[in-house]
């Protein structure tokens, strides 16, 4: 890998490149249009910039892109999990799924995860590295250019904490929503965090219009703390007090996403304690029946409990859906398909 990645630079960015390497700032902008608007990764393949401009580039950058090793369709042929190769020959996954109002792309942010929840497969193996901004836009750019069909809303919710990624988060999103990009609106992307509480603080002060849903998966600290080490960090009042300052000054509705374990967090009692927290708060919980992953112990919920679940928090006029389960049945949950890919391979 070298140093840099051309494609996690803004334009802004590109034109200071261009002018560094003494060449009109126009350069700059056709730059960003062959990275961007045309999603080269490939020095060969820019026809019309200065040659010496490029082999200047090359010697200090690469072009991030990523390459598909594997693909897998789901049987209603509604979703697709993508796993990726990066150029240093690292793992990640994106999944595309397709709705009736539009495409989207949940994509990595992380190889791998170092915060250890433990129904989750993307932490077994722990975190290799972060993810930069053009590593996560080429698993837009990828699944758009394979499927031939436009993305309008991206979730990092696939494997890695995005907070734990903080500045290549950011970059990304700004890139993402870039007029010559894709030009997502901000508020058709979702970001979801296990909880680091600093750095939601951190996110709500740059004032995006993103979404944020946060992994709650319990009601409280003790049983929060049985699946989620990050809860031994920062206890659940402090994730309510950040959210509820969060909502106040974005303007922008909270989602909490609980996910379902048997005989865990899915008693009535529970739901009841969750209710009392989100009372009065403009949030959004998601239920996710748990994807049960083989090296975990962890069991999915019954489905008379997800939905005695789903009724309690209603009655208390909570807003609440349960998660359309999509693609369970092409390893969809986080790194899944990257655990089960390496273990075939080492058994090779
Ligand atoms: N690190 C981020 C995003 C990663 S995963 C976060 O914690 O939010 C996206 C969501 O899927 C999180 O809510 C995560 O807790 C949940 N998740 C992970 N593994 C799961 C599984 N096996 N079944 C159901 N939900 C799971």
């Amino acid at each position: 890998m070298k140093q840099f990645d051309l494609r996690s630079y803004t334009e802004q960015e590109m034109i200071c490149l261009a002018e560094q390497s003494g060449e009109k700032p126009f350069r700059g902008k056709q730059l960003f249009e062959w990275i961007h608007g045309r999603q080269v990764s490939d020095f060969a393949r820019i026809s019309n910039l200065p040659r010496k401009f490029l082999e200047n580039l090359a010697q200090e950058h690469e072009i991030s892109g990523v390459q598909i090793r594997k693909k897998q369709v789901s049987r209603d042929h509604d979703t697709a999990k993508y796993l990726f190769s990066l150029s240093d020959g690292n793992l990640v996954e994106s999944v595309w799924m397709k709705y009736h109002h539009g495409n989207s792309v949940c994509i990595s942010s992380q190889v791998g995860c170092r915060m250890g929840c433990s129904f989750c497969a993307s932490t077994l193996t722990g975190l290799t590295r972060n993810l930069t901004a053009g590593e996560m836009l080429s698993q837009i750019y990828e699944i758009q250019n394979e499927t031939g069909e436009r993305v309008s809303n991206v979730i990092v919710m696939g494997m890695g904490e995005p907070l734990d990624n903080y500045d290549n988060l950011l970059r990304f999103i700004r890139l993402v929503s870039a007029e010559r990009g894709l030009h997502l609106s901000q508020r058709s992307i979702t970001v979801s965090t296990c909880g680091l509480v600093d750095q939601i603080r951190r996110l709500m002060e740059e004032k995006l219009q993103i979404t944020l849903a946060v992994s709650l998966h319990a009601p409280n600290d003790e049983i929060r703390r049985q699946t989620m080490p990050v809860a031994n960090k920062y206890p659940i009042e402090e994730i309510f007090s950040v959210c509820r300052e969060y909502i106040e000054n974005t303007g922008r509705r909270i989602t909490f996403e609980y996910s379902m374990i048997d005989g865990i967090n899915d008693r009535r009692e529970h739901a009841l304690e969750l209710a009392r927290r989100c009372r009065g708060m403009n949030c959004h919980i998601n239920l996710i029946p748990l994807n049960e992953v083989k090296e975990r112990k962890t069991r999915r919920s019954r489905e008379e409990n997800i939905r005695d679940f789903k009724i309690i928090l209603e009655k208390n006029r909570i807003n609440v859906t349960i998660r359309r389960e999509m693609g369970s049945d092409i390893d969809a949950a986080c790194g899944q398909l990257r655990n089960n890919f390496m273990e075939q391979t080492n058994s090779d």
